[in-house]
């Protein structure tokens, strides 16, 4: 087994934050700059900042994009770092019918919606783990839906009125993952029919959410709805990853780690 890079031995295990996207990030690592210094480490070809945040030791990295580069990522964070927890943070597709641009899912529990091995194992099921929907951790999906519950009733309308979208609303429950941007509304009904109560779908969450299963770290995963996922996607998921994102995440992570 490899020596963890963490040397805090003694101190409170850090917490890995995790996103795909640079701009999913908001400004954290600028927030750890300032309030602790960032210690940066090179590890497979990525990069994961050491400091403490809003009071809370962590390590953040960007996995890149798509289930094989989340699983790695999230691998290292606990076997390279030994965080105690992960939290992703991103943004989504909207699937689930009430589940507008600029709203907030967090995640209860977790599929691959492009997972088929059957008939030799059910649909969606991990082959030989048995496992069809993995479950975020209760806790730390409590407090992370508490964060955005937060954000949206002190800051949901001025953010509204900023970026022209609808008041924010929170939602909890299922969301899926694939190695596909699903970007046409033919995509999107296919899903819809195959998974009635997805509520988003992203690449990355329910890699993330296995390998947390497997070595038992709990994990939380939280998503703003960047498109939904139709044929307008690729043009609203740019506009809202470069206009809006970080500014939903700032706002969530800050209330999320600072209590
Ligand atoms: N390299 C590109 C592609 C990003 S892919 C870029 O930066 O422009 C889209 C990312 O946003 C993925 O990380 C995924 O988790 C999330 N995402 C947002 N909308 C999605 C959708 N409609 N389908 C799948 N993933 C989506």
């Amino acid at each position: 087994m490899n020596t963890p890079l963490n040397t805090s031995h003694g101190a409170a295990r850090p917490l890995g934050i995790l996103a795909a996207l640079p701009q999913e990030l908001g400004d954290l690592i600028d927030a750890m700059r300032a309030e602790s210094g960032v210690r940066t480490v090179t590890h497979g070809q990525r990069e994961y900042y050491v400091g403490t945040v809003h009071g809370t030791p962590c390590v953040v990295t960007l996995a890149r994009v798509g289930k094989v580069a989340a699983a790695a990522t999230a691998s290292a964070l606990i076997h390279e770092f030994d965080v105690e927890a992960i939290v992703f943070t991103g943004v989504a597709g909207g699937v689930g019918g009430d589940v507008h641009v600029g709203d907030i899912v967090v995640a209860s529990t977790l599929m691959q919606h492009d997972i088929d091995a059957s008939p030799l194992f059910p649909r969606f099921e991990v082959p030989l783990l048995g496992v069809s929907r993995f479950t975020a951790d209760a806790a730390l999906a409590d407090r992370l839906a508490a964060a955005c519950e937060r954000f949206v009733a002190e800051e949901g309308a001025a953010c509204a009125a900023r970026f022209g979208t609808r008041e924010p609303r929170v939602h909890r429950g299922l969301i899926v993952s694939g190695d596909q941007f699903v970007a046409s509304a033919t995509a999107v009904a296919a899903l819809r029919e195959a998974l009635p109560d997805a509520l988003a779908v992203e690449m990355e969450g329910a890699a993330i959410a296995q390998v947390c299963y497997e070595y038992g770290v709990p994990c939380a995963v939280v998503r703003t709805i960047s498109d939904t996922a139709d044929d307008h996607a690729p043009g609203s998921f740019m506009a809202f990853l470069t206009g809006i994102a970080g500014t939903y995440s700032n706002a969530i992570l800050a209330r999320f780690l600072g209590a």
